[in-house]
């Protein structure tokens, strides 16, 4: 898939709704629209890249800015204290479905572990 079909590009361009949780120069974090949890948030770099395995040592800034906003909106989510989960699914095997890189806040409720 390439950037002008990516459904994430078009909502960082505000091509398409989403109920945003969380916006910069760089980031977007919106709810996701199929919920695995009560609090669902789904961030993204404003700039298409795949995945993780293709995230450039260029970038180290940027995939670090984006855990210190995960953990931000968290704490304006009120969900800090009882926990949370970060996922990222990376490729076939990852259970990737959207091939623009993302990082899921997912929150209030107990996750189980292994993950499915
Ligand atoms: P993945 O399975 O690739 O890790 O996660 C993709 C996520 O994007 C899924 O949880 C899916 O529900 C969410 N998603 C897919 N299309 C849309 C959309 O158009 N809007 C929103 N808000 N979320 C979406
Ligand atoms: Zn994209």
């Amino acid at each position: 898939m390439n950037e002008s079909s990516c459904i994430f590009c078009k909502i960082a361009k505000k091509e398409i709704p989403a109920k945003i949780a969380y916006e910069d120069e760089e980031i977007i974090a919106f709810h996701d629209i199929s919920p695995q949890a009560p609090v669902h948030v789904v961030f993204i770099p404003k700039k298409h890249v795949v995945s993780l395995a293709e995230i450039s040592e260029e970038d180290a800034t940027l995939y670090g800015n984006i855990l210190l906003r995960i953990r931000d909106t968290a704490e304006t989510l009120g969900v800090t204290e009882n926990g949370y989960r970060v996922v990222n699914n990376t490729g076939k095997n990852g259970g990737q479905t959207v091939f623009h890189i993302h990082f899921h806040l997912l929150a209030e409720r107990r996750m189980t572990w292994p993950p499915g």
